[in-house]
């Protein structure tokens, strides 16, 4: 049976950071396990195409609509601390968590300040910044594999640069928990405060998400980017930045096929200059 609180045609502003105008042919938003597996079972009975969208602060949606269910889990934000372990729903934001650990005087998370998504999101594309990832100090997960949820040991999850097993397994993360050593709050508390200082030289001006190709091994996406001049370019209203090449923005009604022209251009022109191909870290949601 359909739950009743699936909604429809419903607008995905709040859920990519690009600010893309589209919008999800359906929306669930489950309130617990329960109801999640009640979606996915409803789904796909009815051959409905789903995906799992946290901030959408790495993904480029579709220009006008997502033909399927877009579930967010951001009724699944409640997490628990047990002396050193922080066991948290993946709907949470990773603020909230990297600050409630320091406020803990737990360490370890706080170098992921200033990342703007979910810890589902997170951990999906194993989110990560000044030489921290979010697996560092991982325990487990709790997710949602044919029909089940399942709980995988750190180990058990193959993990690379901003890549994740996951990807591979079309897995629903659920819950995490992580294992802290114990901090000082004033040392944490001057670290984060030092990244979001750092962070302010990001174009957070404009609608983006974050860096839009992965690092080449030994080099910058940004660096070369910028060494073609690309720095200012623009298709429609996507922009590559004038304040890092390695960010496109959103200049005004930037469409998706803009940024993606954009990418492909970029990447044409880093290829015939440097024969490197830049892989993007961006994830392009197919609509249909
Ligand atoms: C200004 C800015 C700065 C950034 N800085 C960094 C940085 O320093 N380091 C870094 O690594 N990234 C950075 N990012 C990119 C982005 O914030 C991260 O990748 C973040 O972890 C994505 O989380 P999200 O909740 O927004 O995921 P989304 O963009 O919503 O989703 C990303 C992918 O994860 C999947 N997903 C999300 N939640 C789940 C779930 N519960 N189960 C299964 N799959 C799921 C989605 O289907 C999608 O494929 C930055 C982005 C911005 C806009």
């Amino acid at each position: 049976m359909k739950p009743s609180w699936i909604k429809e045609n419903y607008a995905l502003d709040n859920y990519n950071t690009y600010k893309i105008k589209c919008t999800a042919k359906y929306m669930g938003i489950p309130h617990n396990k329960e109801e999640l597996q009640e979606l996915i079972n409803y789904l796909k009975q009815n051959k409905i195409k789903y995906i799992i969208l946290g901030k959408g602060s790495n993904v480029i949606l579709p220009d006008k609509e997502y033909n399927g269910c877009v579930i967010s889990l951001e009724n699944m934000q409640k997490y628990e601390i047990k002396d050193d372990i922080i066991t948290a729903e993946c709907g949470i934001l990773l603020a909230k968590l990297v600050n409630t650990a320091i406020n803990y005087d737990l360490e370890g998370l706080e170098y992921l300040t200033g990342i703007p998504g979910t810890l589902g999101g997170a951990l999906y594309g194993n989110a990560g910044a000044y030489e921290h990832t979010i697996y560092d100090y991982l325990e487990s997960i709790v997710v949602f594999r044919n029909n089940k949820f399942i709980t995988l040991k750190k180990e058990d999850i193959k993990t690379s640069y901003r890549f994740t097993s996951f990807k591979e397994n079309h897995d629903i993360l659920v819950e995490a928990s992580f294992k802290l050593p114990k901090g000082n709050k004033e040392k944490m508390q001057s670290i984060a405060k030092d990244i979001l200082e750092k962070r302010k030289k990001l174009p957070l001006e404009y609608p983006n998400a974050g860096s839009v190709f992965k690092n080449p091994e030994g080099d910058y996406a940004g660096r070369l980017i910028e060494t073609l001049g690309l720095k200012g370019y623009q298709v429609g209203d996507a922009k590559v930045s004038e304040k890092h090449a390695n960010f496109i923005v959103n200049v005004g009604n930037m469409q998706s096929k803009d940024v993606q022209e954009l990418i492909k251009e970029i990447q044409k022109k880093v290829e015939d200059a440097y024969q490197i191909k830049l892989e993007l870290e961006q994830i392009i949601i197919d609509g249909n």
